[in-house]
């Protein structure tokens, strides 16, 4: 009995009460003594270790393949087992969506479910399936030197969302994945707060590349040289080992057939950046000059353009006006805004470029029995948690935002759908209250009134509005909505220090909101010239990356859509393709702010169990049924145990059948009939019939 209590109850549907205090007593306890890892039904809640685990060997790979989730402590490999288990034997495309606020753990989960997956495929050993699981493993590692970076939550924070396919031939093996990826934090490109760094490439190239290649970049080896990579004053992190990422990325590179020249051109992007950044303008009789002509020349021959034309389009811009074409100079200030525009938008389009690369090296090839249309797939998200800063700007809003719509299809798919399914399937039920966030997802998105509307909208006339009117139409807008407040409309709120904060009640919390480069950035836009300049780069590659460069100036261009509606769209879209395939959940839950294995930071663990409505979770769970089956499938599956049902039963519907067996057993009492379905309440019963199986 000992051991039983300081294991305390692997699926909390078990616990003798179901409150938040019972809850998180069961969840400390069991961090306490190691185990990280508890159920909800099919739901797996993961708390971050913050240390090495022996959990992850080929034994316990071993231990979790082609099992059902019951008969093992829960594991993450089981639902990576659950989800490949679906996808092979029904055909089914599932998605395992993981969540949890920044640091919790989301990424490693990932990296897990991809081991674990390349682990119990291709028993056959066939040489195309292991490329491909390399090539899936290696994927994360560049991708990870370009959209990771240092943050003040997490020293290895994803600064992109993320989204890969994995597709499965009918035996059950990876054979090619697709990645889709989400809204880049570019403005670290050019700023990072404090304790923070810009992505991890900068520093890696700095720190582990050879001296030949560095020299030919010239770059010097020290993060303090470059404006761009040390205004965080935080370039050597305890956890990251640059010099050895280095490697691991060129490695990855190679393997994810880069050739030669596109790393060439990659690093020359990632330097020319560094250099950038230290482009300093002044003024020369009231025109903007760029007085360091070596370092002009040092960028120009790293991006392969001229270095007059690239000062050019660093000092002015060409205009068309009633056909007529002309330049005009920059003011100082416009001219550093277009200098970090441009790096901004080279890193982005660069990232652009690594992402697609990859998706053609890991593509499913469409030859014989591998053919696409007949492959299913496993969808895994790992996505940007949630997140408070001192400063919280469009980017926030960005991921805070993404985080309220996946909160809502978790609400969508496990609280809501499945107390409708208990009334579509006539089982009498007591409704389970909950906090829908739909409310919090309208006050962003909503046509006309949402913020991103308000916000587009203010985009028209960038230049002629200003925060204050920003901010204004927005309190104009939402006035009385319970989850926004502003400085304007509540002037004794002490979280709002700036005139024009505006704040939002996540369901997470409230976050502030400094509106000012808002505007700026949903606008997203970057002159003409820029773009003209990069696409007549002599570098190929580099050229690629700007096609639109190739339009004249004169040539109308339709308004570009601005970054927060792409947001909200891609966002859509995201949310309709999860709602298509058969979901797993893994909810990760951060122990603490001090990355420590030890420290359980109560308060906080329980202020991210109640909003990610784990309890709510365990209530619609419990109160609900574990385990539920159509009859015809639960027969076929049982029949064997009661000599009345075997081989077949004659007596009447799959229904009767299905109530004979668990008459037969004495489980009357844990067991619901629906009109196509049984319920069964607990595990134990599953647990129950599953063992007389095996006997
Ligand atoms: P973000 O939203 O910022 O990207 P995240 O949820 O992806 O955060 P991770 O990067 O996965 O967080 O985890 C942060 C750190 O926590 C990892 O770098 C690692 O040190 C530790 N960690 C997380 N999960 C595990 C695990 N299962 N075993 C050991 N360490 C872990
Ligand atoms: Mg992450």
């Amino acid at each position: 009995m000992a051991t039983h209590r300081e294991v305390g109850v692997g699926d909390f549907v078990l616990l003798d009460k179901i409150d938040l205090d019972h809850f998180m007593k069961n969840l400390e306890m069991r961090f306490r003594n190691g185990y990280i890892y508890t159920y909800i039904g099919e739901v797996c809640v993961s708390v971050n270790p913050y240390r090495m685990m022996n959990i992850y060997d080929k034994d316990h790979v071993h231990q979790y393949k082609d099992r059902e989730l019951f008969e093992n402590p829960p594991h993450i490999f089981a639902i990576a087992d659950a989800s490949h288990k679906v996808m092979r034997q029904q055909r089914r495309d599932t998605c395992i969506v993981i969540s949890g606020e920044s640091g919790s753990g989301k990424t490693e989960a990932s990296k897990i479910i991809m081991k674990y997956i390349a682990e119990v495929t291709n028993q056959g050993g066939r040489s195309e399936i292991e490329r491909v699981k390399n090539v899936l493993i290696q994927s994360n590692d560049v991708l990870e030197a370009f959209g990771n970076a240092k943050t003040n939550r997490n020293d290895n924070s994803s600064r992109f969302g993320k989204y890969m396919d994995i597709h499965f031939d009918f035996k059950g093996d990876p054979i090619g994945g697709h990645i889709n990826k989400y809204l880049l934090e570019k403005s670290r490109v050019i700023y990072q707060q404090e304790g923070e760094r810009n992505f991890h490439c900068f520093y890696q190239l700095l720190m582990g590349s050879p001296d030949e290649l560095l020299k030919r970049l010239s770059l010097t080896r020290s993060p303090d040289n470059y404006f761009f990579v040390k205004q965080g004053r935080s370039a050597n992190v305890d956890s990251v080992n640059d010099r050895m990422d280095f490697k691991k990325v060129e490695n990855s590179l190679k393997s994810l057939q880069f050739s030669k020249e596109e790393i060439d051109s990659l690093w020359r992007v990632v330097g020319a950046i560094m250099h950038l950044g230290n482009v300093e303008f002044s003024t020369d009789e009231d025109k903007v000059v760029i007085p360091d002509s070596r370092l002009m020349n040092t960028i120009a021959n790293l991006l392969k353009v001229t270095r007059e034309e690239l000062t050019e389009a660093l000092c002015e811009r060409v205009i068309a006006a009633h056909g007529d074409v002309m330049r005009k100079e920059h003011t100082k200030t416009e001219a550093l805004y277009g200098r970090d525009a441009l790096a901004k938008a080279i890193y982005d389009r660069l990232f652009t470029w690594i992402v697609d690369r990859i998706n053609s090296a890991i593509a499913v090839t469409d030859t014989g029995y591998n053919k696409k249309y007949d492959s299913s797939l496993i969808g895994v998200l790992d996505i940007y948690g949630f997140e408070i800063f001192d400063n919280n700007s469009f980017e926030q809003f960005c991921i805070n935002y993404c985080n309220e719509k996946l909160q809502q299809l978790f609400i969508e798919l496990v609280l809501k759908q499945e107390q409708e399914e208990y009334t579509r399937e006539g089982i009498e039920w007591q409704n389970i209250e909950f906090f829908n966030n739909k409310i919090i997802c309208d006050l962003v998105e909503a046509p006309h009134k949402g913020i991103i509307a308000i916000l587009d909208e203010a985009c028209l006339n960038v230049g002629k509005v200003t925060d204050e009117m920003l901010l204004e139409a927005m309190d104009e807008k939402l006035k009385g909505h319970k989850h926004y407040t502003s400085r304007q409309l509540k002037s004794t709120d002490k979280d709002l220090r700036h005139k024009v904060d505006f704040k939002i009640t996540h369901y997470a919390g409230n976050v502030v909101y400094y509106i000012n480069g808002f505007m700026d950035k949903n606008k997203d836009s970057l002159f003409q010239d820029f773009k003209r300049l990069l696409y007549k780069s002599s570098d190929a590659n580099i050229s690629k990356m700007w096609p639109e460069g190739a339009q004249h100036i004169t040539e109308v261009t339709k308004r570009p859509l601005t970054a927060g509606t792409l947001f909200k769209n891609s966002m859509s879209e995201l949310v309709k393709n999860l709602q298509n395939k058969e979901p797993h959940y893994v909810r990760c839950i951060k122990p603490n702010e001090i990355k420590s294995p030890s420290n359980f930071d109560f308060e906080r663990v329980k202020h991210q169990v109640s909003y990610l409505g784990l309890v709510e979770n365990v209530r619609v769970r419990r109160a609900g049924f574990a385990y539920r089956q159509r009859y015809d499938r639960f027969l076929k599956r049982y029949k064997m145990i009661s000599p009345s049902t075997w081989p077949s039963f004659r007596n009447g519907s799959d229904r009767d059948g299905t109530k004979q067996i668990m008459d037969e057993y004495r489980f009357a009492d844990d067991v619901k009939y629906g009109h196509k379905k049984i319920f069964i309440r607990s595990p134990k019963t599953l647990f129950a019939l599953e063992n007389k199986r095996n006997e």
